[in-house]
């Protein structure tokens, strides 16, 4: 069994979609073993994203993901990180398919509803960033 890192991001919690993707991600038998929803500040999201500090999309990112509430949550499973890879669909709706929580939801490929780690490694930092071992259950 393996954990995974997943947000939901601004235009979910704003749109009243928690519930609609949870039960994606519980069907694909991925277990919520933590959740919370927060406002993320500046600084979190500048340091989630900061493998990415060089990309022209950055700037937009990091306002976009500090824009609104997010639900940040551990997955766990089987494959966990894989598994949800797939049921997020590709980066870009356009290019998701079909089932996926992008392609059923996302609006474009900067607002695309959720993230999730993608690697173990990757993810064992992530889930460092926003929980302590002790709310994981
Ligand atoms: P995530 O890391 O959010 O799970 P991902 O791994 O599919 O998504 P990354 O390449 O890691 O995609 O990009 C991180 C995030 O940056 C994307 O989810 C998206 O919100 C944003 N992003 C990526 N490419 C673009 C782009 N071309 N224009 C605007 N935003 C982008
Ligand atoms: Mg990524």
């Amino acid at each position: 069994t393996e954990r995974t890192f997943s947000i939901l991001k601004p235009d979910a919690t704003e749109r009243n979609l928690t519930g609609a993707i949870n039960a994606v991600i519980e069907e694909a038998g991925l277990r919520i073993v933590a959740q919370r929803r927060i406002r993320m500040s500046d600084a979190q999201a500048k340091k989630f994203y900061e493998v990415h500090a060089e990309r022209p999309f950055y700037g937009e990112l990091v306002s976009f993901m500090t824009s609104g509430p997010v639900v940040v949550q551990v997955l766990e499973g089987e494959n966990a990180v894989a598994k949800y890879r797939g049921v997020m669909g590709a980066t870009n709706p356009a290019q998701a398919d079909e089932g996926t929580i992008r392609k059923r939801f996302a609006k474009s490929v900067g607002e695309n509803s959720v993230h999730g780690s993608d690697s173990a490694e990757n993810a064992a930092i992530e889930i460092k960033q926003f929980f302590d071992d002790k709310d994981i259950v």
